[in-house]
């Protein structure tokens, strides 16, 4: 009779943990996806963040407090944001469409292109092309931190920071020595096309942007022969950068984020914007840094004197203001944080 109670009390206890767990769960979820706050436990439990993320975890992408890829309240961004298409190609995912690559081969007016089938398989040959980066799962919180080339990084004193995300994103002749205070000193990846190319350290992925096919022919040559030093500008013969950590941004990805998010507004998209919509595929939280103008107005680079030298203006292809109307717009919905610097 007393272990028949016992028993039942047990069962009792049980049951009732998990109605609790259930509710709290339950609570969270719906606060999290309403963006109400109807009840903060860990305001309450103070060691129960771990244990809250591990229960809200199965129903989320990741294990931060926001995911870039979580479906927030925004029509605006649910219209534009696609995450089955592949932002790097791979052995895998190593077609272009036929549509992309009318729209890509007249980018910068390519003449008598090699074959791209034939100019995708000898680069494959060369780099390993199996790394895809979209690696989501719900115990993970990557922080990516996306650094621009603006002049609003000088005098910042973000290094510190930006240095402290899982992924720091860089791009084309971007320094850091000298300049870490305000950049910091960790790369990851840095996103690079032939004429904007920089050695790179040996823990660094270079993210190859090709707008023509000769920048796929170029990567081979740069790691092998030697023999491509000109494209429309000069390029160098060869480059120093990890071969296996060679990645390839997808040109359907580009024409995705041109078609989708651009809406066709500039010739194409810059290395900037790319690298941000980028992040908002591979990383679940992401803040910007080196965007925009100064706080005086001037769009020039950090480690250029001039102020009014304003290098990302000047180069005619981009719309630089839709731009940052589209950075506008998802830091307005939380899902990205924008750092202004000076
Ligand atoms: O000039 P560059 O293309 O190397 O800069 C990389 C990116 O940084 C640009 O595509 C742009 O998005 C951003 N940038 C900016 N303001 C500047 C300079 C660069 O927003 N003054």
């Amino acid at each position: 009779m007393v272990a028949l109670k016992h028993r039942n009390l047990k069962l009792f206890t049980l049951a009732l943990a998990l109605f609790a767990i259930t509710i709290m769960s339950f609570l969270l979820n719906y606060t999290q996806n309403s963006g109400l706050v109807l009840w903060n436990p860990e305001k309450y439990f103070r060691f129960s963040g771990p244990i809250i993320r591990f229960m809200t975890s199965v129903r989320r992408p990741c294990s931060c407090e926001t995911c870039v890829s979580e479906a927030e309240n925004s029509v605006w961004f649910d219209e534009r944001f696609n995450y089955t298409i592949p932002p790097l190609m791979t052995k895998q995912s190593n077609m272009v469409s036929e549509i992309t690559y009318k729209w890509w081969t007249r980018l910068q007016g390519e003449k008598k292109p090699m074959e791209i089938n034939k100019a995708i398989e000898e680069m494959f040959n060369v780099i390993p092309g199996h790394n895809n980066l979209q690696d989501q799962n719900p115990y993970r919180c990557r922080t990516c931190a996306v650094v621009g080339n603006s002049g609003n990084l000088k005098g910042s004193e973000y290094g510190g920071e930006i240095d402290g995300h899982s992924f720091v994103f860089r791009m084309n002749h971007a320094p850091t020595a000298k300049y870490e205070k305000d950049v910091g000193n960790k790369t990851t990846h840095h996103f690079v096309y032939p004429e904007s190319v920089r050695d790179l350290q040996d823990n660094v992925s270079m993210v190859l942007i090709p707008f023509k096919t000769l920048d796929l022919q170029w990567i081979v040559s740069a790691l092998t022969t030697g023999t491509i030093n000109f494209t429309y500008a000069p390029v160098p013969r060869k480059i120093k950068v990890t071969k296996d950590k060679i990645l390839v941004y997808h040109p359907d990805f580009m024409k995705y984020i041109y078609d989708k998010w651009l809406l066709h507004h500039g010739r194409y998209p810059s290395t900037g914007i790319l690298s941000v919509i980028f992040a908002l595929h591979v990383c679940d939280q992401v803040d910007l840094y080196g965007f925009g103008a100064d706080s005086k107005g001037n769009w020039h680079h950090y480690w250029e004197n001039n102020p009014s030298a304003g290098a990302f203006r000047q180069t005619g292809v981009h719309d630089g203001d839709f731009e940052a109307e589209i950075i506008g717009n998802l830091t307005s919905i939380n899902k990205i944080k924008v750092y202004k610097g000076r």
